[in-house]
């Protein structure tokens, strides 16, 4: 039997008379939300309308299930119109006056002396009550498809209540919002085709603006990967990134249990080391929550792109709260592994194309193997780098093939890498003539980043820049130069260092190398730039890149080695016993140390223009 009510009037049970106007500024930045809470009731409520015919509980015709949203500008009103399951006066009454209400109440209980960054908790535990931070009165004209009479609820945000019959014969709810004046914008059809777009661009039933269907509701993450093709997901990666490149490849998240998660993660090409902003998407049953997914995966996985749905996601809870909650843990945990399987696999299967990727995915392997040690163990075997003998390695590989070739530093394997191919070809080819290889880095952060990690990590290698640190790589088997450290230096090698120290001319006192004494087995080779590996190192840190990256900032502290070897330089010790050759002596030298600031792109300005005369005389 329908109950009859005539106009009913009564008290919300909720203690705090204020509760709505410090909701309403709560929440004001994130107020657009409201729409997604009125698409989502009503999205659950035709949801529940399809599961109930399904089951075989309700018989009747099921009609279209569809959500229409009415823009009123002259009236002011915004109406959801829902043919969902609609509610009794009863239904209205525990639904809307007690839960809803209470849920809010709750909700301002728990946060209102917690002052902690509230990005996420803005996003759900509302539900309803969010009409009111864009509406002065709010109505709900609703039908069950029980056999029971529509009613007509109305409130404008205060303690008070209506309620009485309506005429509505058909089944649903239409939520009439009387948009208070300085929120007249979601009157606006771009506003509210945006806000769709943006929050409810994938549920599962159409979404009308007037007569337009404005959602996409295809979902490709709901679909079985098997179903889908390569074009699909490129197709779909363009609706949730317009502006991209096509990217290169993609993981289809597909869990059950122990919880549930679907979702694809592309792998973008390559973007630079600092734009790290989330893009991966997250949903909660397909309603768009957030575009930061950063509390559920490490971080470094948000250099990916893509969606992730995960219902079970207890999203109204702080950030601090959900790093320590365990079904997030696991979460993690899985996207991570699969991310790492993925990568193997193209590894192994399909080199080809894992090494063209490379240049693409290689910062966020390598980030990801600094940040997340799991990673690292999952990928250790598979990074790898572009070789000066033309094709990628591994660094196991790299270490077995110059395992003696290479000459140990410090009782470690020594690794030789290039930051920039062109400007330290001399030095690559030096290495290369005494059979030695080395390994090409992009110039940044990471890498160097990257380098010492794996230094630590390994303990038994150490990673040397071609041009640095390299004099004794390259010096004749017999010389102990480097060993004699405390021994005195014979007196032939001081009397060249001291000559070289004498004649060398700097416009700083600051610029000045350091001289050393070297045989070199190249004797072609009078003398060559080193830098400490260390020093460079600690310089291109604090300055954010590889000093190989701009050229200009100076050598800083550097030696200019020279190669005791070389017939002209053992020459030049002889030609300076005679005062009347100090000039030519001079020349020589400043000339040999020229040639060297060449190779390392130092040969500006003024000793420069000096080279360049110097040159044409000696033509
Ligand atoms: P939640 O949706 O999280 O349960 P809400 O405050 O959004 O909380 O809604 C409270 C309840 O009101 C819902 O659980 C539902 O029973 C009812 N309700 C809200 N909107 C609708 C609707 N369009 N159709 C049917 N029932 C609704």
């Amino acid at each position: 039997m329908s109950e009859n009510i005539n106009q009913e009037k009564g008290t919300l049970s909720i203690n705090t008379e204020n509760l709505l106007p410090i909701i309403k500024k709560w929440l004001y930045s994130d107020k657009e939300i409201f729409l997604r809470e009125m698409v989502s009731n009503a999205v659950d409520a035709m949801t529940k309308m399809k599961h109930l015919s399904l089951v075989g509980e309700y018989q009747g015709e099921l009609g279209n299930l569809e959500l229409v949203i009415k823009a009123d500008k002259d009236n002011k009103t915004l109406t959801f119109s829902d043919s969902g399951i609609g509610m009794t006066a009863d239904e209205v009454k525990k639904y809307i006056n007690q839960i809803a209400f209470s849920g809010a109440a709750e909700f301002m209980e728990k946060y209102k002396d917690n002052n902690e960054d509230n990005s996420i908790i803005g996003h759900f535990g509302l539900g309803f009550y969010s009409a009111f931070m864009v509406s002065d009165v709010v109505e709900i004209i609703t039908k069950s498809y029980k056999d029971e009479p529509a009613v007509h609820w109305t409130n404008d945000g205060s303690a008070e209540y209506t309620l009485e019959n309506a005429d509505k014969t058909t089944r649903g709810t239409d939520i009439i919002l009387h948009i208070s004046d300085d929120n007249k914008d979601f009157l606006e059809e771009s506003k509210i085709t945006e806000l769709v777009t943006k929050y409810c661009n994938f549920l599962p039933f159409p979404i009308k603006l007037g007569d337009k269907e404005i959602n996409d509701q295809h979902p490709l993450w709901l679909k079985a990967a098997k179903d889908i093709k390569d074009e699909d997901y490129k197709e779909f990666y363009q609706k949730l990134f317009p502006m991209e490149m096509e990217p290169l490849f993609w993981i289809h998240l597909d869990v059950e249990v122990p919880f549930r998660l679907k979702g694809i993660l592309y792998f973008p090409r390559f973007r630079n080391e600092f734009d790290t902003k989330g893009r991966i998407k997250l949903f909660c049953n397909q309603v768009f929550v957030s575009d930061n997914a950063k509390e559920i995966i490490p971080e470094f996985l948000t250099l990916l792109q893509g969606c992730l749905d995960i219902p079970d996601l207890p999203l109204n809870v702080s950030r601090s709260y959900l790093q320590n909650d365990p079904i997030v843990r696991k979460i993690s945990e899985h996207i991570t592994k699969k991310v790492s399987d993925k990568l193997n696999s193209l590894f192994k299967k399909d080199r080809e194309n894992y090494e063209k990727y490379w240049e693409d995915i290689n910062l966020f392997v390598k980030f990801g193997a600094i940040n997340d040690e799991k990673f690292y163990d999952k990928i250790k075997d598979i990074i790898i780098f572009k070789s000066t003998d033309g094709c990628y390695k591994t660094l196991n590989d790299y270490l077995e093939k110059n395992k003696g070739v290479n000459k140990e530093t410090n009782g470690k394997q020594t690794v030789f890498y290039a930051t920039n191919e062109e400007e330290q070809i001399t030095y690559i080819n030096a290495l290369k003539s005494h059979g030695m290889e080395s390994l090409i880095l992009k110039s940044t952060l990471v890498d160097i980043n990257f380098l010492m990690f794996l230094e630590r990590k390994l303990g038994n290698v150490t990673f040397t820049r071609v041009d640095s640190d390299i004099d004794q790589q390259l010096a004749e088997d017999g010389d102990k130069s480097d060993d004699k450290k405390d021994e005195k230096e014979s007196d032939e090698d001081k009397a060249l260092r001291e000559l070289f120290e004498k004649n060398v001319e700097v416009e700083k006192e600051s610029d000045k190398p350091m001289i050393k004494i070297q045989a070199l087995k190249d004797e072609n080779v009078t003398g060559m730039i080193v830098l400490s590996e260390y020093m460079r190192r600690f310089k291109d840190m604090s300055m954010g890149f590889m000093a190989g990256d701009d050229g200009d900032n100076g050598l800083g502290m550097h030696t200019l080695v020279v190669n005791k070897n070389n017939p002209k330089i053992k020459n030049l010790a002889e030609l300076a016993k005679d005062e009347a050759n100090a000039d030519k002596v001079k020349q020589t030298i400043n000339h040999i140390y020229d040639l060297a600031l060449l190779t390392q792109n130092q040969l500006k300005g003024q000793r420069l223009a000096k080279f360049i005369e110097r040159s044409n005389q000696m033509i």
